[in-house]
């Protein structure tokens, strides 16, 4: 039975940004901390979601998803340090909008700028800088960890060490982020100094990636119907913060302004199959050719550069009502030319055209259940289907051959046993979880599809 002050949940159909799987959820939206603990003393298993931008099933729950988006304070800043207090759902485009006329930015950030501080935490997210400044752990200074007794824990990497680092990355399977203290980095201007790479092969992306080590921001677009030797062509984008010295003149008065961009919005689901191996292979050529055209450097606003998709508002509904998935896996630096090689020809070879098809090089890592490594990883988008489903299934085979390991924000399709052959970790953290009782409290639809 639950206590009066417990809130009342209500029956809704959920989703992550994939839309795929789709699930009736009892969904709890507490609004403080004591309402939660009533819902936790139920004993019944339940997730935290933020702004549901994972892919796949990981902030769902049958019987208990607790929506967080009304612990949307900030709570305090220090422009001494640049250290930012907010409650866990506040959403980065809240931050950014606050932060960046002010001259400041978040030391790492995903791309995309709807996701909640809880989210960002709770995934470890990367950027395009993770080479050079890791994930976001290294940004995070402390988080208030809401427990299965109902305590709340104050952790951080010298005060209940281990809880902070089962918790970044932990996928909400440790407890309900409350707040957190994270840095922010000081910006001269609102711009990055672009400069537009392109790369005629698999080859060349990854030496242009091993040249540009020491750029803060690089990333690269990848064509995944190419084949032969084109496999792997790709437009590399580079990216520093400008200073206010290198901005052309017409932009220096008000360095920390940027223009508003137009956003447009998709209003209905495009008819499944819309995206195929025709479509996707005109946009893919393109998109090519137009970056083929702007190679060189330029000056971009940071919202176009760290989030050219966000402009397109509900472009998850370009893949039809069946929804997509995504994969993203890392491979290390010691496999992966030949690795990303065998999974581009494998998405090639099934004219599973990707249009947004990522590369990214990661650096070392902390943090017990991060995804990132040392290596290079590529993320793919495929429209919902059976043969969707087969091409999964050879991609993770060829990520399991190659040493790899896949983000479980982006999941909606993996095994049990192909999540522990691909990372010893799991085994550590599912023993932890037991032994702290985690496991009674806290399950997602995808902990329980995955057995952690
Ligand atoms: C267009 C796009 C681009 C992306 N690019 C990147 C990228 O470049 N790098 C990257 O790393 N990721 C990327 N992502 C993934 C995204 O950053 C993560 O999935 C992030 O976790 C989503 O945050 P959210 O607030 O929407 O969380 P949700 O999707 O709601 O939840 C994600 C996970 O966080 C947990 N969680 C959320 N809030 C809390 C809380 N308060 N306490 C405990 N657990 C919580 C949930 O239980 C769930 O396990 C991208 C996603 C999209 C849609």
């Amino acid at each position: 039975m639950s206590s009066p002050m417990a809130p009342r949940g209500s029956l809704k159909t959920l989703c992550g940004w994939g839309r795929y799987p789709v699930q009736t959820c009892h969904v709890y939206c507490p609004r403080s901390e004591s309402e939660m603990i009533q819902l936790l003393k139920r004993g019944l298993p339940l997730i935290a979601r933020g702004n549901g931008r994972a892919y796949g099933d990981s902030a769902l729950n049958r019987e208990a998803t607790l929506q967080m988006r009304h612990f949307n304070r900030l709570l305090g800043f220090n422009p001494q340090t640049g250290q930012l207090i907010a409650e866990a759902g506040v959403l980065l485009a809240e931050i950014l909008e606050i932060f960046v006329p002010r001259g400041w930015f978040p030391l790492v950030t995903p791309g995309t700028k709807f996701v909640t501080v809880g989210g960002m935490i709770a995934a470890d997210v990367h950027g395009k800088n993770h080479h050079k400044e890791g994930s976001f752990v290294r940004s995070l200074d402390w988080l208030d960890l809401l427990t299965s007794e109902g305590q709340i824990y104050r952790c951080s990497p010298s005060e209940n060490r281990d809880l902070f680092y089962w918790t970044v990355g932990g996928m909400g399977l440790t407890g309900v982020i409350l707040r957190a203290a994270f840095r922010l980095r000081p910006i001269e201007t609102a711009w990055i100094r672009q400069t537009i790479r392109i790369a005629k092969n698999l080859d060349e992306v990854i030496d242009l990636f091993e040249a540009a080590q020491d750029v803060t921001y690089s990333v690269a677009w990848i064509d995944c119907l190419a084949s032969g030797s084109r496999l792997g062509r790709s437009v590399v984008m580079l990216g520093e913060h400008a200073t206010r010295e290198e901005l052309p003149t017409k932009y220096r008065q008000r360095p920390l302004r940027t223009p508003q961009r137009r956003k447009i919005s998709i209003p209905l689901d495009f008819p499944n199959g819309a995206l195929n191996a025709l479509t996707v292979g005109t946009f893919n050529q393109l998109y090519f050719l137009n970056s083929q055209r702007k190679a060189g450097q330029s000056f971009v606003d940071w919202d176009t550069f760290f989030y050219p998709l966000d402009s397109l508002l509900g472009w998850n509904r370009i893949y039809g009502r069946r929804g997509f998935v995504q994969f993203q896996c890392v491979l290390p630096l010691s496999t992966a030319r030949e690795g990303l090689s065998a999974l581009l020809h494998c998405t090639s070879a099934a004219g599973a055209g990707s249009f947004l098809a990522v590369l990214k090089k990661l650096g070392d890592q902390q943090g017990y259940f991060s995804f990132p490594m040392a290596g290079y990883t590529l993320a793919l988008d495929f429209p919902m289907s059976q043969r969707t489903l087969k091409v999964l299934d050879q991609l993770e085979e060829i990520t399991l051959q190659y040493g790899g390991r896949f983000y479980l924000a982006k999941d909606s399709h993996l095994t049990p046993l192909r999540l522990r052959q691909s990372d010893c970790r799991v085994e550590t953290f599912v023993k932890v979880r037991n032994a702290q009782q985690w496991t009674v409290n806290f399950a997602s639809e995808q902990s329980k599809r995955l057995r952690l």
